[in-house]
This record gives structure tokens, sequence and C-alpha cells, in this order.
């Protein structure tokens, strides 16, 4: 792993600490820097980072606390509690 997917990964975890303690808008941007930093570098976002950060508004989005997770005929449909919904093959 290089120096700048390293960081990204603390940044999700850091995401997800700040999460926890009902810090979103520090979670936000930690989300914010690791996307700007994944662009910068061209890489791409590890997965579980994309599927649970919002598009729309950056949350980082932890299911039964800020998002909802339904499963629907070979898809999963993750729901921001700002509204944005974001739909994922199932079996991917
Ligand atoms: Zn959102």
């Amino acid at each position: 792993m290089n120096v700048a997917a390293e960081r990204i990964e603390r940044l999700h975890v850091l995401a997800r600490e700040a999460t926890v303690v009902g810090e979103a808008e520090r979670a936000r941007e930690y989300v914010r820097l690791a996307r700007r930093l994944a662009e910068r570098q061209r890489l791409s976002l590890p997965r579980d980072f994309r599927r649970f950060t919002c598009d729309d508004c950056d949350a980082f989005l932890r299911p039964g606390r800020n998002a909802r997770v339904r499963t629907r005929s070979g898809h999963v449909v993750v729901t921001c509690d700002c509204g944005s919904q974001a739909r994922y093959p199932y079996d991917e």
C-alpha cells in the first residue's frame, strides 16, 4: 500500500470513529479529505468507503444511526438521513 492509500485508510477509520461519538461534521471533513486525496493521487476509494459515505452530503454512514439499508430484488439500497439514496448490486 502506498502512503496515500494508507492515509485514506486512516481517514476512513477517523471518520468512522467521529461518527461513533456523534461528531458528524468532523466525520464529513475526513470524508472530504480522503476524497480529495484520492482524486489528486488518482486512486479509487476502497469499496467500503464509497458505500458508507453519502455522495450528496459527504456524511459517513452508519446503518441504524444515520442511514438505512434495505435489500430489494437484487439490490442494496442505502438511504442517508439527508434523503439521498444509493443502490448497489447485491452480491458484489
Ligand atoms: Zn447524505
